[in-house]
């Protein structure tokens, strides 16, 4: 097996790359930050969603799996005391067996500039400067409503427990193939209207938010912000391609969500 190492820049990371790195090599396991088949993250979450982002362009063929140096992520299940068991279990298996959806983000433009397409693990968001950002929403090509706040934010069912959470989303366990609109601070008075709730789309359907003309909104795809000129509109949909986990460890989905949100009794 060919595995590849994405750490942070923290220095027990750099430590727990180091052993974990020796005692891959002492089990023959050969380090390839190419084309491997299995990453490893070290750090957190946002390290895990940066190594998506580097490795997703071959998704039909790697696994990922995260080692957390801090406290547990929703994205990483093993921790920095825990490599030797960790590397063992490599040796045992090798199957890809859980995947949970992407969100395909597709940018147009007003001035013919070719759409740019990005795969987003946890939410895109799409916020305007300092001024109110007016949107159209529409759901399958029909108009659902007028949007004016700050901004909308569409979430995949991992990134539900992330920023979705914060503005009022609702966790959805990753098994539900579907994606969430949610508003961002909504004007809401009596001539401005929106739903004012968020939505769950299902996988058959797609999003498209199209754009007043301004030149100061930026959209952002998990930690990768996107500023671009003449934004028509941002098209969202389930992508065809899923994110694979190694799946060594089994954690049950509403007992992370109470272990990192509500604690123990
Ligand atoms: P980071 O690694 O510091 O992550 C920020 C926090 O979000 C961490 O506590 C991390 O554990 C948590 N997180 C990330 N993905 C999660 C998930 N799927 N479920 C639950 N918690 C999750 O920062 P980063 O590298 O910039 O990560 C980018 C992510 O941070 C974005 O995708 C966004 O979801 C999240 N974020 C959250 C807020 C907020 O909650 N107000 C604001 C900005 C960004």
């Amino acid at each position: 097996m060919k595995v590849a190492i994405v750490h942070n820049s923290e220095e027990k990371s750099k430590q727990v790359t180091k052993q974990l790195t020796t005692l891959l090599e002492q089990n023959q396991i050969q380090i390839d930050n190419r084309q491997p088949e299995l990453v490893i993250s070290v750090g957190g979450d946002g390290t895990l969603l940066s190594a998506f982002h580097r490795f997703n362009h071959l998704l039909n063929e790697v696994s990922f799996l995260g080692v957390h140096t801090g406290h547990l992520g929703f994205y990483t299940d093993w921790r920095d005391y825990e490599l030797k068991e960790l590397v063992e279990s490599l040796c045992i298996h090798h199957e890809k067996s859980t995947s949970y959806p992407l969100l395909d983000v597709r940018i147009r433009f007003r001035d013919g500039k070719p759409d740019k397409h990005f795969l987003a693990l946890n939410e895109s968001t799409i916020k305007r400067g300092n001024r109110t950002m007016v949107g159209d929403v529409f759901i399958k090509d029909e108009l659902f409503e007028r949007f004016r706040g700050d901004g909308l934010s569409i979430s995949t069912p991992t990134g539900s427990t992330a920023y979705n959470k914060s503005i009022g989303g609702a966790v959805l366990h990753p098994s539900i193939n579907a994606f969430q609109l949610t508003e961002i601070a909504s004007l809401n008075n009596r001539v401005f209207r929106t739903l004012g709730s968020p939505i769950v789309i299902a996988h058959t359907e797609w999003l498209e938010i199209k754009l007043q003309e301004s030149d100061d909104y930026f959209v952002t795809v998990d930690q990768l912000d996107i500023y671009q000129e003449n934004i028509a509109s941002v098209c969202y949909r389930i992508a065809d391609e899923r994110i694979h986990f190694a799946s060594y460890r089994h954690m049950h989905f509403w007992h992370r969500v109470k272990d990192a949100f509500i604690g123990e009794d």
